[in-house]
């Protein structure tokens, strides 16, 4: 049974726990959630690990993770990793494990110790212990999934790859002999032009234990015993798989696109602004920049997100490549982005700086949303993980994409596909700077152009569809409110 009952009962606001994964594009959706659930009248306890929490207290200050007293708070749990005060992205295998082995018994004391009754759980897709933990409790648990509808479907068949024996992969080899190429068009809720390398890259392994496939998978699985899953989408983008995702879901609210689904249900600019979940604080030259480029759609964005690392050469083969384009360009160079390097920028070629002197600005971390929606961004070059996409799609800039893992591989293909999305070119795996410099000025319209001109006018569409779509799913959202997360059950 309900150990809260709804407000209308009470006269007492229910009390949401919203619980993340703890990786920067699983916590910036569900802080956006948060507080809208709190514009709709939930008081919440916002779960972070006690690594994010320091980290968030250091770059942001304590005034971010102070909330509000009595209806906004934030909590913390330990991931049981080392203790360590990087300001780095934690190895993904890692926090996957310790997050599924180490938290469930710290999170159900939290549950069991609330200042508040807890009225319902909403929990990251990949943290689905929270179902039995809220079930324990008598309450209902929604579980977010953050990341696309064609990603999650593409986890979901691992299971048929697995049956037909095409994975794990026989031999190492066959990562590069042609095997990944393989047409996989038979797959239920995706697309017909996928090849085997499009899916999740979590299944480019030959151990059947490989921590990461099965932690996808035993995650994405467990979804339907969830009271309802949420996905930061909308139909019009993912139809078939959403439709995939409700042939064995019973419950699934789309509620994207979230930033501007965040804004219309909390009737204007949000409350709640000073409370922020970016760990890394943000620079805030890049919007005035920007402001300084004369000619609109002039400049090519680059990052990689929180997670994406890469060699040094990497690095330099991307630098070169924004050199000779002749483009103007904003590239966030992450600290952490060179592996294993933790002052990355410093990798950079040093006559880069005098060969794109007067055109180029580098930054360690920006606010992506506001770059993106700017007037002078030409083109996007990124590692397509969901919120960037998302973001990139709002804000009808086309992409160049060079996904890194996970379902980044799945976005990417959907994105390119002409008769997917239709709003982006790949850099290909093996990063060369011509190829670079030479997608940059197809994307950006120069050569022939026409590439770039379609990809423009497909993501100006992408654009109004994602326009439209809001006003559903803030309805959508109001339904989860009402038949989920104040069902008692
Ligand atoms: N982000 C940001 N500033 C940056 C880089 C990223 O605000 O300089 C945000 C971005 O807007 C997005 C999130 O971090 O909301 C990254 O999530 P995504 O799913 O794109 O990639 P991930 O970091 O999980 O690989």
């Amino acid at each position: 049974m309900s150990t809260a009952a709804p407000p209308a009962a009470t006269g007492k606001k229910p009390h949401a726990v919203c619980l993340p994964f703890p990786a920067q594009g699983h916590i910036t959706p569900m802080l956006k959630l948060a507080k809208i659930l709190h514009g709709r009248g939930f008081d919440v306890t916002f779960v972070n690990t006690e690594y994010n929490h320091r980290r968030l207290v250091r770059s942001r200050g304590a005034a971010a993770v102070a909330g509000v007293p009595g209806s906004f708070r934030f909590a913390a749990i330990p991931d049981g990793l080392p203790a360590s005060d990087a300001d780095a992205t934690q190895d993904p295998a890692s926090i996957s494990h310790a997050t599924k082995h180490h938290c469930p018994p710290h999170f159900r004391r939290l549950l069991a110790a609330a200042a508040a009754p807890v009225a319902c759980v909403v929990a990251d897709g990949l943290m689905s212990f929270a179902v039995d933990a809220a079930r324990e409790i008598g309450v209902p648990c929604a579980l977010f999934w953050t990341a696309s509808a064609c990603g999650y479907m593409g986890y979901r068949n691992f299971r048929p790859l697995i049956d037909r024996g095409i994975i794990p992969l026989k031999e190492e080899e066959q990562l590069t002999n042609g095997f990944m190429e393989m047409a996989v068009d038979w797959t239920p809720g995706m697309s017909k032009h996928m090849r085997l390398k499009d899916f999740p890259s979590f299944l480019r392994t030959t151990d059947p234990d490989d921590v990461l496939m099965t932690f996808q998978l035993g995650e994405v699985e467990r979804a339907e015993s969830a009271s309802a899953v949420i996905v930061n989408s909308f139909d019009e983008l993912e139809r078939a798989a959403l439709d995939g995702m409700r042939a064995i879901i019973p419950a699934v609210y789309t509620i994207g696109p979230l930033g501007p689904v965040a804004e219309q249900a909390a009737g204007g600019p949000l409350e709640l602004d000073a409370i922020s979940c970016s760990l890394w604080r943000e620079d805030p030259t890049c919007v005035a920049w920007l402001d300084g480029r004369e000619k609109p759609r002039s400049v090519v964005y680059v990052n990689f997100g929180s997670v994406t690392v890469m060699s040094g050469e990497e690095l330099a083969e991307f630098a070169w490549g924004l050199a000779g384009s002749g483009h103007d360009f904003l590239w966030v160079v992450r600290p952490d982005v060179v592996r294993g390097d933790t002052a990355s920028a410093a990798a950079l070629p040093p006559e880069f700086a005098e060969a794109t002197r007067g055109r180029g600005l580098l930054a360690s971390w920006c606010d992506q949303e506001a770059v993106l929606r700017h007037g002078a961004v030409g083109v996007f070059l990124t590692h397509s993980g969901w919120n960037s996409t998302v973001e990139s799609l709002c804000a009808g800039v086309p992409m160049l994409c060079w996904p890194f893992f996970a379902e980044q591989q799945t976005n990417c293909r959907y994105a390119c596909a002409e008769d997917e999305w239709g709003v982006a070119m790949e850099v290909g795996d093996d990063v060369r700077r011509d190829a670079v410099a030479a997608r940059i000025r197809e994307a950006m319209g120069g050569g022939e152009g026409t590439k770039g001109r379609e990809m423009r006018r497909r993501a100006e569409e992408w654009k109004e569809a994602a326009a439209r779509a809001t006003a559903v799913s803030v309805a959508n959202l109001d339904s989860l409110i009402g038949d989920v997360l104040l069902s008692g059950k």
